[in-house]
């Protein structure tokens, strides 16, 4: 069994110093991905540096939109008022992930640092590049059926696992880190990587960085908006595809959309083609339908995922469907 340190602290900056100071150190909140990785022996850290107590569960509106801090639950952020009327897309996406246990446990920086659900990464007898780069991957000629369509490399092909991290996407949020060179911001999308020739790296911060907050801007997305999962079983399963949608609407008239989909890559993938293919249109099915090909551009299928391929854009036309419908 691997033997770790223990520490809890109540500071950021204390909690940066100590995760600094031993190699292999790691974060711990609500660890309902990192004690499973443990006891599986996928990781196996030095130090746990517990930053539970740290002053970050705060959800708080801002000039320009809302703040969440990062140890907040995603019970919390599902059933806060303001996350409900100003961005409603956000709670449903995070209501459709796990279990209301795991929900109640589960914070918005673990959610954001969430490992892949690939079977090949759990199993540490098997090749994963990812667990342990320059192994092979075991998915590419395996089972490979919840495996991405988008932006895979021939080192991996897994998909991030997370509902809230697609609705993130979708609603261009920021994340503020603090690390050893002090404070710095990141876009969504430069927050998660794909995989290349490092899948081993699924996000973009620097060792040791701590995610203390995410600001979602005020956005016309709150009335025309759904997440739509697609899974093998209704309640506590990962996304085989999700989309989450917002429309501007003027009348039919689509002013602007947002499109990002979970299920099809190494992250939350926008789907920006469509988006704009999309403004000043009608809302029509055939519209919804050319978005949902756009939004698909590039993808490829492996052995057991093809179905994905039209699973995909069906779900991105469904949601904007069922978003457009709103009334
Ligand atoms: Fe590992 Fe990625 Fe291949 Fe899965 S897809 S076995 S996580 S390298």
């Amino acid at each position: 069994m691997n033997q770790f340190e223990y520490v809890r602290l109540s500071d950021v900056t204390g909690a940066a110093k100590a995760i600094s100071k031993v190699a292999n150190s790691q974060f711990l909140a609500g660890g309902t991905n990192l004690i499973d990785l443990i006891k599986m022996g996928i990781t196996t850290p030095a130090r746990l540096v517990d930053i539970k107590p740290l002053p970050l569960a705060m959800i708080s509106r801002t000039a320009g939109g809302i703040t969440i801090g990062a140890i907040a639950s995603n019970s919390q952020v599902a059933e806060h008022a303001d996350i409900k009327s100003m961005f409603p897309l956000l709670a449903m996406a995070i209501n459709a992930g796990a279990s209301p246990q795991l929900r109640n446990m589960a914070t918005t920086g673990g959610n954001l640092m969430q490992r892949t659900r690939c079977p090949y990464f759990f199993d540490i007898t098997m090749p994963c590049n990812k667990r342990a780069p320059g192994t092979g991957c075991g998915a590419l000629e395996g089972i490979n059926r919840m495996h991405a369509i988008l932006g895979a490399s021939d080192k991996c092909i897994a998909v991030n696992p997370s509902d809230m991290n697609v609705a993130l996407a979708a609603l261009d949020a920021t994340i503020e880190v603090t690390g050893a060179k002090g404070k710095r911001v990141i876009r969504i999308a430069d927050f998660h990587r794909l995989p290349g020739d490092h899948p081993e790296l699924d996000n973009t911060l620097a060792k040791g960085e701590l995610i203390t907050s995410v600001t979602i801007p005020a956005s016309p997305f709150n009335k025309n908006y759904h997440y739509l999962k697609v899974r093998d079983r209704t309640s506590y399963a990962f996304a085989l595809v999700s989309a989450a949608v917002g429309l501007q609407m003027d009348g039919n008239t689509i002013r602007a959309a947002r499109i990002a989909m979970g299920g099809v890559a190494h992250k939350p993938w926008r789907a920006t083609a469509a988006e704009k293919f999309l403004q000043g249109k009608t809302a029509t099915d055939e519209n919804f339908e050319k978005a949902g090909q756009l939004a698909i551009e590039g993808a490829h299928g492996y052995e057991h995922n093809k179905f994905k391929l039209k699973l995909a854009p069906n779900a991105v036309r469904q949601a904007l469907l069922t978003a457009a419908a709103k009334k």
